[in-house]
């Protein structure tokens, strides 16, 4: 008796975590797919204004390719994507991340600040 009482009770919990990871499953699906929809917009907004950039200046890939190294290894990584990086501070030489606006220690404004490191950055 005490051991069916045990039983159902480990059921009962089996249900509840089995319903518990099909909704995270079913949140998880959604938030991929608005991730892929806001990819494919970004996409969409980077090759107007690539076509721009080819049609009013001239530029071909070889410079678009050259650009995209170039500022990949801007962070002293060549891994396809900005990263912050620490640099000295000109207010006050301490060492800060370019993924601020102004230095954490004095508030001068960050010299080397890139809002694209802010946007790369994990939350
Ligand atoms: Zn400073």
């Amino acid at each position: 008796m005490l051991w069916d009482i045990f039983q159902q009770s480990q059921i009962e919990d089996n249900k509840r975590k089995t319903t518990e990871a099909r909704n995270l499953s079913l949140q998880s699906s959604a938030m991929n797919i608005e991730i892929q929809e806001r990819i494919s917009k970004l996409s969409l907004i980077t090759q107007a204004v690539w076509s721009f950039l080819k049609e009013k200046h001239g530029l071909d890939e070889t410079d678009l390719m050259n650009r995209i190294e170039e500022l990949d290894m801007s962070d002293g990584v060549k891994d396809g994507k900005l990263t912050a990086v620490v640099h000295t501070c000109l207010g006050c030489a301490k060492k800060i991340s370019t993924k601020y606006k102004t230095c954490i220690y004095c508030g001068c404004q960050n010299h080397k600040y890139s809002p694209f490191v802010e946007i790369n950055e994990k939350k």
